[in-house]
C-alpha cells in the first residue's frame, strides 16, 4: 500500500494540473493516489512544504499598526490595542502584543533609541524613565562595610 503522503514533486504536479482545470479524480488517477489525499493537499490541509505561518487576527491591521508605531514609537500598546479593537480586531490583548513583537512593528525611537513603549507619552516625548533601582543599589553597596567608592564600578 502506498503512503498517503505526496512527494513535493507530486504535490506541485497536482497543483499545476488543478490550475489547468483537471478534476481531482483525474489527478488522483494520474498520480496513482487516492482522491482524499489529493483533495487534502489541494485544500492546503496538508503540504510537503514548510507549514504556513499561522494566520493572526491582527493580519488585516498589521500595516495600520506599523504606521501608527512608526509615527509614535512610544505609543502604549494598550492605546493601540483599544484603537484596533474599535476597527474590528477581535484578538486578545496578549496575542496582540505578541504579534507586535514577532512582526517587529515597533521601531526604535529616533530620539532615544528605544522602541519598547517606555515612559514616553504623546504629550511629552522628552520624558525619560527615571532609573529608580540603580541609585538605590549603588547606595546599598556604598553603605556595606569594607566597600569604598574606589572599588565600585
Ligand atoms: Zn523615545
Amino acid at each position: 500500500m502506498r503512503s498517503p503522503m505526496l512527494t513535493a514533486a507530486e504535490e506541485k504536479e497536482a497543483r499545476d494540473l488543478f490550475q489547468l482545470g483537471y478534476s481531482i479524480s483525474a489527478i488522483s488517477r494520474h498520480l496513482g493516489r487516492d482522491r482524499a489525499t489529493i483533495r487534502a493537499y489541494l485544500r492546503g490541509e496538508r503540504t510537503t512544504g514548510a507549514p504556513r505561518a499561522r494566520p493572526s487576527a491582527l493580519d488585516p491591521f498589521l500595516d495600520y499598526c506599523r504606521r501608527q508605531l512608526t509615527g509614535s514609537p512610544h505609543l502604549p500598546a494598550a492605546v493601540l490595542y483599544a484603537d484596533v479593537v474599535t476597527r474590528g480586531y477581535s484578538g486578545s490583548y496578549s496575542s496582540f502584543t505578541r504579534t507586535i513583537r514577532t512582526h517587529r512593528l515597533r521601531p526604535d525611537c529616533p530620539s532615544c533609541g528605544r522602541g519598547d513603549g517606555h515612559a514616553g507619552s504623546p504629550a511629552g516625548p522628552a520624558t525619560r524613565e527615571v532609573p529608580v533601582q540603580a541609585p538605590r543599589r549603588y547606595a546599598e553597596r556604598v553603605a556595606r562595610p569594607g566597600n569604598s567608592e574606589a572599588n565600585i564600578r
